[in-house]
């Protein structure tokens, strides 16, 4: 289909956007590998699309002590083939390399894929397992935002209408991790996905596509703290979530695979 008619204006800077979401029904222009689809769907109809797409500036990954700093317009081939993340958040780069096809890891961003709330999305559940912090950028200034904070519903977030999404801080990793997802064709969307990750002395385990967000599995985090081994901690994976019924599999399907990917996923990360 042919999208609605809108508007088209290039962002000079942050500043620029901000000032130029002010106007009604504006949206932000990353890689426009979700906002496009979604605009011939006529799902979306935004009056008038503001591309941030060259504000390189937006493009970085940095170390910062502890953690490692990444621009929002960091496009997800440039994470995987990042080897400060390789070397110190080596989910990121794992989990960005198994995005779709070569074509949508060479324009899709970071942060459109964060800013965009899709449940079935990979790096969301990646962030909400390291527990990052997101900056978004508004008319009110800057303001951080904790992952658990950030998602709030199918295809919603913490960001207002005129912010934009600038930074993730993601805390560089000493302990093991790992990401598995499950796919029907190999360039598929996460059927279902588990992220693990090992930090302060404890396993978080995060879901993708088992709620209206990416989720944490409590439910293992409590077994693995009261001594129960991954096997045993895999089986609670399942509890708490209301995982879709689709194509890609029935609820009942899911609640299988995610005890297994869970076991799977605790194996590789806690080795
Ligand atoms: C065929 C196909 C397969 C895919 N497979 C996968 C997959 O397996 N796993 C996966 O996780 N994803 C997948 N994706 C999604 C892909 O990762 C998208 O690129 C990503 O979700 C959106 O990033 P984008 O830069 O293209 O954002 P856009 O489409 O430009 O924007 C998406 C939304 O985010 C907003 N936005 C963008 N940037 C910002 C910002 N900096 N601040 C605030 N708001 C912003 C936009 O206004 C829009 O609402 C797939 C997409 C396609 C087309």
């Amino acid at each position: 289909m042919i999208p609605e008619r809108f508007e088209y204006e290039v962002a000079e800077s942050i500043d620029h956007a901000v000032e130029l979401l002010g106007s009604a029904d504006a949206k932000l222009l990353a890689g426009g590998h979700s906002l496009l689809p979604l605009m011939r769907l006529r799902v979306a109809r935004p009056s008038l699309l503001v591309d941030i797409g060259r504000l390189r500036e937006l493009s970085y990954v940095r170390e910062d002590g502890d953690a490692i700093a990444i621009g929002a317009l960091t496009r997800h081939h440039d994470l995987a083939g990042d080897t400060t993340l390789q070397k110190r958040c080596g989910i990121v780069a794992h989990a960005a390399a198994m995005i779709g096809d070569p074509q949508v890891r060479h324009r899709g961003t970071i942060g459109g894929s964060v800013a965009h709330g899709d449940p079935a999305a990979d790096l969301g559940t990646v962030l909400t397992a390291l527990e990052a912090e997101l900056v978004a950028y508004g008319k009110d200034g800057e303001r951080r935002i904790p992952a658990a904070d950030f998602f709030t519903g199918v295809f919603e977030t913490a960001l207002g209408p005129q912010d934009v999404l600038t930074e993730i801080c993601v805390p560089a990793l000493a302990g093991g991790w790992s990401y598995v997802k499950f796919r029907r064709r190999s360039q598929d969307w996460a059927t279902v996905g588990v992220a693990a990750v090992q930090a302060n002395g404890a396993a978080r385990v995060a879901l993708t596509n088992r709620g209206a967000t990416p989720l944490r599995a409590a439910a293992v985090e409590e077994a693995l703290v009261g001594g129960a081994d991954a096997a045993a901690a895999a089986d609670q994976a399942a509890e708490g979530t209301d995982p879709p019924n689709d194509t890609d599999g029935s609820a009942e399907y899911r609640r299988h695979l995610v005890k297994l990917l869970t076991k799977r996923a605790l194996a590789e990360a806690l080795e």
